[in-house]
């Protein structure tokens, strides 16, 4: 029998053997993530001189190189997969999606024309459906799987400027809130826009974009000669989980003909939920929605989705002929699919929808709502008890699952405060058990709780209050015994 190590055609006792070693280190890793750090610093140049060796010829021992994985690389850094991984908007990526990537990559079929592999591009389109009836677009409306909300910002960024706009499109204006992700800035940048024409709205005390500032801009706009053509909308931010008025927005698209895009990546799954439909009403309206499902429907990273009202417009943007495929692209004629390949920036492409398909096959949509409203509720809770911590203020309760809080001690300068805060959150993320991340809101240093990933539930809630309680109360003390 040939080593595995030299062939590229292992046998299938090989292949049981590479799965059943890989396995056991995943079981190791998940089985241990509560006593894992949510957060492990990693000193510039020690990984790197783990890895530093020539390209390797020939190759060596698959449990080494798993060793090496588990035991050194994988470890360092945010644990995304951690319960206590509470900064960063991340679901944990759940081991369905896992399996469903190794069939995906094992079978390697090729999605970007229905030709190619009309089964699986039926299984992706159909997963599309399920999420166009999940925002409540209306039949016909379609999309595409991407690898994440930024491309599928850009991707919407392009159908809009293609469709709202002419060929010379430099004068196009593009109108988000300051709390926009800033993938929509950079959307803007790749997509051929000067800065200056993406325009920052100001926002309310809720952090939603302000209707009538946006409404004067519009028209100032207009009156100097620009072409305002697209909103981008806030359906759950990244700082605080701010939902805009999506239905406000659709009616000023209405009026000035503008394209209305809302970016959903963090909130959208929340659709799956009462409280989540309530938060989210008008989305619904949109031209072109950004879902993430590696985000809110807790799956590995590489999985975006941009939907759209209608497909066509998205196709218009992206569809170039070429004689080497005209074949294989016709064929999806008359299937009611689209071919994939003309609406993005992508050819090949990973056979996404398997791992969207094969969770919710298996657990079902009501498994994933059980989690999101877990999820909702453990953020009331956090907010709940932090407002009992003299001198907290939540200054942004959970729309969804997001809050963020500072501590607020009379008396205090800005800065002062700010340093203080730094000092809490630092406080905090040495416990180790969980993990914060700050922003700014109106330039002030702001904590964040973003409670998203799957694992985590009341206890992990409850370590971070005790941890936030305590670094408070010694931070306080530390500042009375200086004052
Ligand atoms: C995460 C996020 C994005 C970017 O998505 P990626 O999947 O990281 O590329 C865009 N918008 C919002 C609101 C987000 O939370």
């Amino acid at each position: 029998m040939p080593q595995t190590s030299s062939t590229l055609e292992p046998s299938s006792a090989q292949m049981l053997e590479m799965v059943a070693s890989a396995m056991r280190q995943i079981l190791r890793y998940t089985e241990t993530l509560t006593e894992q750090a949510a957060y492990e610093p990693s000193p510039p140049g020690e990984l790197a001189k783990l890895l530093d060796e020539p390209m390797p010829e020939p190759g060596g021992s698959l449990d080494e190189a798993l060793a090496l994985l588990f035991d050194h690389l994988i470890p360092k850094g945010v644990n995304t997969a951690s319960p206590g991984s509470l900064s960063y908007v991340t679901g944990g990526g759940i081991f369905h999606a896992a399996l469903a990537g190794l069939i995906s990559a094992s079978t390697n079929r090729y999605v970007g024309y229905w030709g190619g592999a009309p089964g699986m591009v039926e299984l992706e389109s159909r997963v599309i459906q399920w999420f166009c009836e999940l925002i409540g677009l209306p039949p016909g409306s379609g999309g595409v799987l991407l690898t994440g909300g930024s491309m599928a910002n850009l991707t919407a960024l392009v159908a809009a400027r293609r469709d709202r706009l002419d060929e010379q499109f430099l004068s196009g204006v593009l109108y988000a809130s300051d709390q926009m992700h800033h993938s929509v800035k950079k959307s803007a940048f790749i997509a051929g826009f000067p800065p200056r024409q993406v325009r920052s709205i100001p926002t309310d005390a809720s952090f939603k974009i302000r209707l009538d500032l946006l409404a004067e801009c519009i028209e100032r706009d207009r009156a100097d000669g620009l072409h305002p053509f697209c909103i981008v909308a806030n359906a759950g931010s990244t700082n605080t989980g701010a939902v805009d008025d999506l239905g406000g927005l659709a009616g000023l698209r209405d009026r000035h003909k503008l394209w209305l895009h809302v970016d959903a990546a963090y909130g959208g799954f929340f659709m799956l939920t009462e409280r989540g439909r309530t938060a989210l009403r008008g989305i619904e309206r949109a031209d072109s929605v950004t879902l993430d499902p590696h985000k809110s429907l807790f799956l590995p990273f590489g999985l975006g989705c941009l939907l759209v009202r209608e497909p066509d417009a998205l196709i218009r943007a992206h569809e170039v002929h070429s004689d080497y495929v005209s074949g294989v692209a016709s064929q999806a004629e008359g299937t009611g699919c689209h071919n994939f390949a003309d609406m993005s920036a992508e050819m090949s492409r990973e056979l996404r929808g398997l791992k969207v398909w094969l969770p919710l096959k298996i657990v079902g949509a009501s498994t994933f709502r059980r989690y999101l409203d877990e999820k909702l509720d453990l953020a009331e809770y956090a907010a709940h008890e932090l407002r009992k911590i003299a001198d907290i203020d939540v200054v942004a309760p959970p729309e969804l699952s997001i809050l963020a809080f500072r501590a607020q001690p009379p008396g205090l300068a800005d800065e002062a405060q700010d340093a203080l805060n730094e000092r809490i959150m630092a406080r905090v993320n040495r416990s180790r058990s969980v993990h914060l991340s700050p922003t700014l809101l109106h330039g002030r240093f702001t904590i964040r709780i973003c409670v998203l990933p799957f694992r985590t539930h009341r206890a992990v809630i409850d370590a971070c209050l005790a941890a936030v309680r305590e670094a408070v109360s010694e931070e306080l003390a530390a500042f009375g015994a200086s004052a």
